[in-house]
C-alpha cells in the first residue's frame, strides 16, 4: 500500500481523518488547490507550505504538452521538478481533453485531440495516460475517464459510464503493471529525508536518527508505517495510487451502478466526476449525496472541481474527503476576493480609500498587512503583486474554511460547519 486513509472523528456523513501518502500526511477533509502546469498561479512554494497546504492538484494534459512528460520524469517526476515535497495529485487528462469539444475525437481506444496550444495532433488512451502519470510521479493519479457533458440524454450517459467502466479496468492492468517506474527513484531517499525535516508542520509522530545508519525516520509507533515510509530498496519501495472515478451524468440509478461497478474494479480511493458542468447545485449536491452513499467508508472519496467555499463545506458535510477547484485562484486573479464578510470585488471605486483589512477575521499574511484601498490600487494598476496578494488570500479563506470543517466535525458539530462560510456578494 502506498497510501494510507485513517478516520478518526465523524458526525453524521462527514469524517476527519488522515491520508498517509510517500510525502507526508493530508489532514482531511482537504481543500487541494490546482497548479495546472506544476505552478498554483503566482504563488511560489515555500508560501504553500506557509498556508499549510498538504496536497496540491496538477494536471496532465498541460504538463504532457509543456514541458512534455519526460522532461518531467528526468528531473525526478513533479515532486523534484517543482520542488515541492508534500503530496501531489494529477488527473488523467480525460476532463481537459473533453473540454477540447471542437477538437476531438473519442473511440473505445482512446481521445485523438488537438492541442490548444500549437493544432498539433495527439492520442491519450487509459495506457498513454497513466504512462504520462507515472511519468509525472504525483503521489494520488486518476484513472482515464470519459466526463459526461451536460445535459444528456439517459442513453448517452449510459454508454458514457459503460466506457469510462471499461477505461478504468485498462487505467489499473496498465498501471499495476507499469507502477514500479514512477521516477522517484534515487532521489526518493533525499525527498523522504528533507521531507522528515519539515515533519512537524504535520503534527507527525517525531522523527529520529536511527543509530545504525544515522538516517532519520519515522517514529512509527503510532503509524505502522516503518515500511512505507523509510528510505527502502527498490522492492518495497512506496508507489503511486491509482484511483477509480465515477461517471453516470446526473442520473441516480446511473450513479449508483458506476460506483458499484468502479469499487468492483478496486481502486485505494474514489473520485465523483462528471460534475460542476453546468448542472443545477441543487442537483449536484443530490448526485454527491446518491454516489457517497455506494461508495466503501473506509476509502477516501474525492469530488473533483468544486466550489465555493459553502459547497465545499456542505460536500464534505456529506462525506467527501477531498476537493479541488480552480475558483479561489482563478476569481483572485479577477479581484474576487472570499471573505468571512461575503464576496468582495476589488475593483470597486468604494475600496479607493478604504484602510480596513480585506478580511477583518483573517489571518493571512496580506490581511495582517495590507489595506483594501492598496489592494484596490494594485488591481487598478494591474500589478503583478495584485494577483499574487489576492491568491495567498483567497487561499488562505478556502484553506481556513476546511480547517474550521475538520474542526467542527472532530468536535462533533457538524451543523455549525456553514455557519460563518459565505461567499455571497457584499451587500
Ligand atoms: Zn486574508
Amino acid at each position: 500500500m502506498s497510501i494510507q486513509f485513517q478516520i478518526e472523528a465523524s458526525h453524521g456523513a462527514g469524517r476527519a481523518g488522515r491520508l498517509i501518502t510517500p510525502h507526508g500526511v493530508v489532514e482531511t477533509p482537504v481543500f487541494m488547490p490546482v497548479g495546472t502546469l506544476a505552478s498554483v498561479k503566482g504563488v511560489p512554494q515555500d508560501l504553500l507550505e506557509e498556508l499549510g497546504v498538504q496536497i496540491l492538484l496538477a494536471n496532465t494534459y498541460h504538463l504532457y504538452l509543456r514541458p512534455g512528460v519526460d522532461t518531467v520524469r528526468r528531473m525526478g517526476g513533479l515532486h523534484g521538478f517543482m520542488a515541492w515535497d508534500r503530496a501531489i495529485l494529477t488527473d488523467s487528462g480525460g476532463f481537459q481533453v473533453f473540454s477540447l469539444s471542437e477538437l476531438r475525437k473519442v473511440t473505445e481506444e482512446g481521445v485523438t485531440f488537438r492541442s490548444h496550444l500549437d493544432g498539433s495532433s495527439h492520442f491519450f488512451s487509459p495506457e498513454s495516460a497513466l504512462e504520462a502519470e507515472i511519468g509525472l510521479g504525483a503521489d494520488i493519479i486518476m484513472a482515464f475517464d470519459e466526463c459526461t457533458e451536460f445535459p444528456a440524454e439517459r442513453e448517452r450517459a449510459r454508454a458514457s459510464m459503460e466506457m469510462t467502466l471499461r477505461w478504468a479496468k485498462r487505467s489499473k492492468d496498465y498501471f499495476e503493471a507499469h507502477k514500479q517506474e514512477v521516477p522517484w527513484g534515487s532521489r526518493q531517499s533525499s525527498v523522504v529525508s528533507r521531507r522528515l525535516d519539515t515533519v512537524s508542520s504535520f503534527d507527525f509522530p517525531v522523527s529520529s536518527k536511527d543509530k545504525h545508519t544515522g538516517n532519520s525516520k519515522l517514529d512509527t509507533r503510532n503509524f505502522g508505517l516503518a515500511n512505507d515510509l523509510r528510505p527502502t530498496t527498490n522492492d518495497d519501495a512506496p508507489t503511486q495510487s491509482l484511483f477509480g472515478i465515477v461517471q453516470g451524468g446526473m442520473d441516480l440509478e446511473l450513479r449508483r451502478e458506476s460506483a458499484e461497478r468502479t469499487v468492483e474494479i478496486g481502486f485505494p480511493g474514489y473520485a465523483i466526476g462528471g460534475l460542476s458542468v453546468g448542472e443545477p447545485r441543487e442537483v449536484t449536491r443530490e448526485v454527491v449525496e446518491a454516489t457517497v452513499a455506494h461508495l466503501p467508508s473506509d476509502k477516501p472519496r474525492y469530488l473533483m472541481g468544486v466550489g465555493t467555499p459553502e459547497e465545499i463545506a456542505l460536500y464534505a458535510g456529506l462525506g467527501v474527503d477531498m476537493m479541488d477547484c480552480v475558483l479561489p485562484t482563478r476569481a483572485a486573479r479577477h479581484g474576487l476576493l472570499f471573505t468571512s464578510e461575503g464576496k468582495i470585488s476589488i475593483k470597486q471605486a468604494r475600496y479607493a480609500t478604504d484602510e480596513r483589512a480585506l478580511d477583518p477575521a483573517c489571518s493571512c499574511r496580506v490581511c495582517r498587512r495590507y489595506s483594501r484601498a492598496y489592494l484596490r490600487h494594485l488591481y487598478a494598476a494591474n500589478e503583478v503583486l495584485a494577483q499574487v496578494l489576492n491568491t495567498v488570500h483567497n487561499l488562505c479563506f478556502y484553506l481556513d474554511t476546511m480547517r474550521r470543517v475538520r474542526h467542527s466535525i472532530r468536535l462533533g458539530e457538524g451543523t455549525r460547519v456553514l455557519s460563518g462560510v459565505s461567499s455571497q456578494p457584499k451587500p
